[in-house]
């Protein structure tokens, strides 16, 4: 495959290469499950972009590098909360805002903005997961048109065990149902590919060998279609979704988010409750995550 060119300053973090109509966007911090930073997200946006304006790119494969999709945001110690970046909408640096004012600020632009802006990229986007796709990993899944899966792929939020209501991309009840969503919220707990296939949010699964090309010849099919008549179909299913609540359902929920974020700083001193990777591991894996971690600790 045509892996090649870089992408801006940041490339490294994001790759991009062609296959004849297809073009393949690659997570590439395998050494962090691709955990996101702004950094991350950032150069998935010019991937996004460059994705767009090349006419003669039909379709988009997002996918990870190494054996997981991503572990979600980075909030961990290489996390980059506090660093400026060149941004995409209207809203003002959050660096050196105080309180909530700063997670708004923050959240709007680069956890829901961002996903908004490549959900509306006029040109179908499939997310290829293999292995984890956990809460921030979901979201950029979940802006992309379809969901192909290895059958090692498995899906989790674990965000209410950090007092938050979800992730920040709050399409919860519209993929899954709302009963369906509730236990997903509630438990936190992985859920295996055939499982979130019955629930209607992966398309189709494949055995992991057969991931890559199964992927990239549905791909390829869906290139044949006009442009068009694609552009038409997406953004036809996409006003339906936004018929049956999801953009304002989703605005809604975002004043919940920050809500919970601002009681926990409140309470706590942490907008996520000072949970530690392993206590949220431990959720993701259906364990007492009040209890000191076992070793057999999973993405
Ligand atoms: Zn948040």
């Amino acid at each position: 495959m045509a892996e090649s060119t870089d992408v801006g300053e940041t490339g490294d973090l994001v790759r991009y290469g062609r296959q004849g109509p297809v073009a393949v966007l690659t997570l590439n911090r395998p050494a962090t499950a691709n955990a996101q930073t702004g950094a991350l997200l950032y150069a998935l946006d010019a991937a996004f972009y460059r994705f767009a304006e090349e006419d003669d790119a039909a379709v988009a494969i997002l996918t990870g590098e190494g054996r997981h999709f991503s572990a979600g945001h980075d909030i961990g110690p290489g996390g980059d909360r506090d660093k400026t970046f060149e941004r995409v909408s209207m809203w003002w640096d959050h660096v050196g805002k105080p309180g909530a004012e700063n997670r708004l600020a923050r959240e709007e632009e680069v956890y829901l903005g961002l996903c908004r802006r490549w959900r509306e990229i006029p040109k179908p986007t499939i997310a290829k997961v293999r292995g984890a796709c956990i809460a921030g990993g979901l979201m950029l899944a979940w802006a992309c048109d379809f969901i192909y899966a290895s059958e090692t792929a498995y899906f989790s939020d674990p965000t209410v065990a950090m007092g938050v209501p979800g992730h920040e991309f709050f399409a919860h009840p519209w993929i899954l149902g709302g009963r369906q969503a509730k236990e997903f919220l509630f438990l936190g707990e992985r859920i295996d590919a055939r499982q979130a296939r019955e629930l209607g949010m992966v398309n189709r699964v494949f055995a992991d060998a057969e991931l890559d090309e199964e992927t990239m010849r549905l791909a390829r099919q869906i290139a044949r279609m006009p442009r068009m008549g694609l552009a038409l179909a997406k953004m036809a299913v996409n006003q339906a979704e936004d018929a049956m609540g999801l953009r304002t359902g989703m605005d809604s929920v975002f004043g919940l988010h920050q809500l919970g974020h601002a009681h926990n700083s409140e309470v706590s001193g942490s907008p996520t409750l000072h949970r530690t990777s392993e206590e949220i591991k431990a959720v993701v894996n259906g364990r007492d995550w009040r209890q000191p971690p076992s070793r057999d600790a999973d993405v």
